[in-house]
């Protein structure tokens, strides 16, 4: 079974120690990709860095800037993240969005800094890595205004992903139906996680995605602890138990979605 983590943070200071042996971990639990995604300008350089690197796994990263990053994204730091995009394989602009329960940015200041990354994507015709937290309702003009923008659509392709998603099941069939998947992590099997088990059960299977938000969000068994690619099978299972399917099933599906989802990269090596 492969298994796609769509979603992660490997590059970050909590695996220097023993990211090698992370990533040995991630391949023999079957973790093929692991999307490694930036946060501001240093994080999504190293990203780029690890998606450099040539043994299994296979990485990929994002760049851009997350909402807790958001007053630090100066004009000159956003047009260092749309060249590093522009230079390197990067399978998305993320992880971008609105963060309204830390609020570590003001608003205003996040609304504009997605923007101003929604349009970047727009213009090199890539995806979104989306966070959203106590805002998943407040997303919808922005990402109306980019299916707008964006080519994707036009190539029969999807917009990108609200990661670890938050929400409910309205929302989430909402932005389904603008062209956007949903990821889930090991956290939709938490036990007051109702509702992200309805949106595993409720959504299409063709609009679902898996990750681990790794170090973030370990499962239930291993809460406390740092969570790693390797844990992607556990994401998997919730979402094969919320829909009476086998697990197969769901590695299947979700690992289609992310590589059709991510799929300029091996179009992008292919051409070099
Ligand atoms: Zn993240």
């Amino acid at each position: 079974m492969r298994f796609f983590d769509s979603h992660s943070h490997l590059q970050g200071a909590r695996f220097d120690e023993d990211r090698e042996a992370v990533l040995a971990r991630a391949a023999a639990a079957g973790a093929d990709t692991i999307v490694v995604c930036g946060e501001d300008v240093a994080s999504s350089e190293a990203a780029v860095a690890l998606d450099a690197r040539t043994d299994h796994p296979r990485l990929l990263a994002t760049a851009g800037f997350h909402p807790h990053e958001a007053a630090q994204a100066t004009e000159d730091a956003l047009d260092r993240i749309e060249e590093l995009a522009r230079k390197s394989p990067v399978a998305a602009i993320g992880e971008i969005g609105l963060d309204f329960y830390r609020d570590l940015a003001p608003r205003h200041v996040q609304r504009q800094v997605f923007d101003a990354q929604l349009a970047i994507a727009a213009r090199l015709g890539l995806p979104v890595s989306v966070h959203s937290r106590d805002a998943e309702g407040e997303l919808q003009p922005h990402l109306a205004r980019f299916a707008n923008e964006s080519p994707l659509p036009g190539q029969g392709r999807a917009l990108g992903a609200l990661h670890a998603f938050g929400g409910t099941l309205e929302q989430a069939r909402k932005y389904v139906e603008m062209g956007f998947l949903v990821s889930l992590t090991c956290s939709a099997g938490y036990p007051r996680n109702d509702e992200a088990r309805l949106v595993a059960a409720g959504l299409p299977l063709a609009s679902l995605l898996i990750e681990t938000d790794s170090p973030a969000l370990p499962p239930q068994a291993r809460r406390g602890t740092r969570n790693e690619p390797a844990n992607v099978r556990v994401a998997a299972e919730v979402v094969a138990d919320a829909r009476g399917i086998s697990i197969e099933a769901v590695a299947a599906a979700t690992t289609a979605n992310a590589e059709a989802l991510f799929s300029a990269i091996p179009a992008m090596e292919a051409s070099a």
